[in-house]
Order: C-alpha cells, then sequence, then structure tokens
C-alpha cells in the first residue's frame, strides 16, 4: 500500500460521533443564517485515509467523498467497488491536464477547474466518454497565497468559455481561503465568493453550487453560503505528515 495513508484513523463510535457533531454544526450555522441544513452537502476529504475508513464511513452514512490526487483516488474506488453505486467521487485538488481523462472517468463532481485549457481538455474526454461531466470553477482569492485557481478577472471569460464547451457543466464556484487560526479572518473570502456568484448569476449564468469551508471554518462558510463543504479531519482526523 503506497506511503500517503495513515496507519491509524478514526473508526467505530468515534468516526460516527465526529459525523454527528458536524451535521449539528452544518444545521447550526445554517439555521443562524436562515437557511435550510440540507441545503449543505457534506463532503469527506478522504486524502490519506485509508479504504478500511471510507468503508465506516459509508456505513454511517456518508455518500460524498473527496480526493485531491487522482491515483489516489482510483486507487481506493478499485478497493471500494463493491460500493461504488452508492457513493460519488469528488476532486478537490488541483487537476494536471494529463490527468483528465482519468478523472472524467471517476470523478462526480470536479471542484478545481481553473483555467480554458484545463476545462476544454476535461470537455473532449467527456464528450469522447459520452459523459455530461459536472465541474466547479476554483476561483483564487488571495493571489499572493493561492497556487491554483483563476483570478477574479479572469472567471467571467471561463464561465463564457464553458458555455462553448461540450461536455461539462459548470454549477459553481469553488475556494480555497488561506489558513486563519482565528476562522473569523476567513469570512470575507467567503463573501466574496459568493459576491462573484452572484455577479456571474446576474450576467445570466447559473452556479447553485458555492464549494467553500473546511474543517477549521466551515461554519462560517455556511453562514455565508456554502452548499458543498468539505471536511477531512474533524471526520477522520489529523492526517499524517502535515
Ligand atoms: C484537505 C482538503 C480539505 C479538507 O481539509 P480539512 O482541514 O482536513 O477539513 C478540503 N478541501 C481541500 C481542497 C483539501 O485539499
Amino acid at each position: 500500500m503506497a506511503s500517503y495513508y495513515n496507519t491509524t484513523y478514526m473508526e467505530g463510535d468515534a468516526l460516527i460521533a465526529n459525523i454527528s457533531d458536524i451535521y449539528k454544526r452544518i444545521s447550526h450555522a445554517a439555521m443562524r443564517a436562515g437557511r435550510r441544513p440540507e441545503d449543505v452537502r457534506l463532503i469527506a476529504v478522504t486524502k490519506t485515509v485509508p479504504a478500511a475508513a471510507i468503508k465506516e464511513a459509508v456505513d454511517a452514512g456518508l455518500r460524498d467523498f473527496g480526493e485531491s490526487r487522482v491515483k489516489e483516488a482510483e486507487e481506493k474506488a478499485a478497493e471500494l467497488a463493491a460500493y461504488n453505486s452508492e457513493v460519488r467521487w469528488h476532486m478537490v485538488g488541483h487537476l494536471q491536464r494529463n490527468k483528465a481523462r482519468a478523472a472524467v472517468g471517476l470523478f462526480d463532481l470536479i471542484h478545481s477547474i481553473d483555467s480554458v485549457r484545463l476545462l476544454r481538455e476535461v470537455g473532449k474526454e467527456a464528450e469522447r466518454t459520452g459523459k455530461l461531466q459536472r465541474v466547479l470553477v476554483e476561483v483564487k482569492l488571495s493571489p499572493e497565497e493561492a497556487k491554483h485557481g483563476v483570478s477574479e478577472e479572469g472567471l467571467m471569460g471561463l464561465l463564457r468559455e464553458a458555455e462553448e464547451t461540450k461536455g461539462v457543466e459548470v454549477e459553481g464556484l469553488m475556494a480555497i481561503p488561506p489558513f486563519f487560526d482565528d476562522p473569523r479572518l476567513a469570512r470575507p473570502y467567503f463573501k466574496m465568493l459568493r459576491m462573484l456568484r452572484d455577479e456571474a448569476e446576474r450576467a445570466g449564468f447559473g452556479l447553485p453550487e458555492l464549494s467553500m469551508g473546511m474543517t477549521g471554518d466551515f461554519e462560517i462558510a455556511v453562514e455565508e453560503g456554502a452548499t458543498i463543504v468539505r471536511i477531512g479531519t474533524a471526520i477522520f482526523g489529523p492526517r499524517r505528515g502535515e
């Protein structure tokens, strides 16, 4: 087994307790913002988490899993083949163009489209296999810190390009704000993503999904309109080597 897997992870009652705690926190955050808790989807981020722990999470009721590397996701999907009709895989990490074919073959939703070239490659692979690939556009909200994502200025151009690209359907936006010890400091970034989404919708694009919020800041993200939160550590425990 490849070395990126943890050797210890949450299991059994501890895993179930973590999951119910997160649902509770999501619900409370949604209610504080006058939103319906069921409008927020939890994606369990399973990078470094072995297939056995993912199986337990499926047994506990989770269905959406996020990975940041195509190869690691492929290995786990193969190990969990018996569950694959129930489970949806999400690509939340940076996607290289030369992995587009494998990604289209595997992922229900790719959160990290950040260039016209990647968009076209994904569209080409999807068309070739007769799939309509659902994607999100990743936006770089802090140019000095974020490595990936389209700039705010480039967003509209990418969305227009996507309308002309067969095989892909853009369903919303994704962002990773800088890390803060105080999660309240991430709020302006979440507001910014929602504002960009609203602006794009006024320009005629349908972008219902906002993928934002991780272990440290998901409640703030939900208050600011997240429809998808991507949570790893709070479910499975800390990752090794980070
Ligand atoms: C790892 C990762 C997450 C989950 O991070 P946690 O802090 O462990 O919840 C969410 N989104 C992306 C893009 C990630 O790479």
